[in-house]
């Protein structure tokens, strides 16, 4: 069975609702598929009507935002307990701290010249997303194209919003344990986002992964979206010295030419798949 366990729709940032995105699973074939939004959980109950409709075995999902090693990074959890305290607790924080930091991004767009960027911003989640969801760096990027400050989403991000750049606000951002410790008190399982999208030495990355499981976490996303096959190589190799379990999805945002749902490269056959454990319904141990 095909298994997607990394996607976007409109309650975060990406371009389809969260039947459009079900229905399009259904069609490439997915099996199993699980919504891992940014920060929210706002897109579940319309994917899970969707896919009670369509036969199609969905998977509660988030992707976090936290910090670690002084960067912006993605923290994957599944099959959680939604109404479990300490994550309802954390989501709420991640919301205001969005909101805030939508402000700040504009702010410090307005100063290098750029004014009307949260507002602009704004108005493009308004147009594409969830009411009352903060923007994110891609409705920025988006607004930036429309007035012409940048050529494409490319240039918005590698100027002004991509790492290190005036746009990546990190200090609203939990810690990467903290967020572990969030997950895992809702019950999750729990994988740790497409390491190499990270500007990091190896060492830098496999201390990022020991840390990962250290706080408990389950499972190393070895497979991204269009992620070449020397990485998902490299990420294997971590997975079987860490003892990690493997995961792997799309990270689909919407249609485009290099990016559709359950398309990745293919997991190494010697790996446990977390895909496997979510598809038996099997709980995550309790220590990690
Ligand atoms: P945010 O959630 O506001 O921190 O925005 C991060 C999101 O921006 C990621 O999840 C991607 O969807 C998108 N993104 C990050 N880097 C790039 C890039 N270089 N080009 C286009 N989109 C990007
Ligand atoms: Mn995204
Ligand atoms: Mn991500
Ligand atoms: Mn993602």
């Amino acid at each position: 069975m095909l298994a997607d366990l990394h996607c976007h729709s409109t309650a975060s940032d990406g371009l389809l609702t969260p039947a459009e995105l079900v229905a399009r699973a259904q069609a490439q074939g997915v099996g199993l598929l699980a919504l891992t939004d940014h920060d929210t959980l706002d897109g579940l109950p319309a994917a899970h009507a969707a896919a009670r409709e369509a036969g199609l075995r969905l998977v509660d999902g988030v992707e976090l935002s936290c910090l670690w090693g002084g960067a912006t990074i993605h923290v994957l959890g599944y099959a959680f307990d939604r109404e479990a305290p300490a994550l309802r607790e954390a989501l709420a924080a991640l919301h205001h701290g969005r909101w805030a930091r939508a402000e700040e991004i504009g702010q410090r767009l307005e100063a290098k010249g750029m004014p009307g960027c949260f507002a602009g911003a704004c108005a493009v989640q308004a147009e594409r997303g969830e009411a009352g969801h903060p923007p994110s760096r891609p409705h920025f990027a988006e607004y930036m194209v429309r007035a012409g400050h940048v050529k494409d989403h490319g240039q918005a991000f590698q100027r002004w919003l991509g790492a290190g750049k005036l746009g990546d606000i990190k200090q609203h951002w939990p810690d990467l344990p903290s967020t572990v410790q969030t997950l895992r008190a809702a019950g999750a399982w729990i994988s740790l986002a497409h390491p190499c999208h990270y500007d990091f030495t190896r060492s830098k990355r496999r201390r990022l992964v020991s840390e990962f499981v250290a706080a408990g976490g389950h499972a190393l996303e070895v497979s991204n979206g269009p992620q070449v096959d020397s990485q998902v190589g490299m990420l294997a190799i971590l997975a079987r010295e860490f003892g990690l379990l493997a995961s792997a999805g799309s990270d689909f945002h919407g249609p485009r030419p290099w990016s559709e749902l359950g398309q990745y490269r293919g997991l190494p056959a010697d790996l446990p798949a977390l895909a496997d454990c979510l598809q038996q319904s099997l709980r995550p141990p309790l220590h990690a």
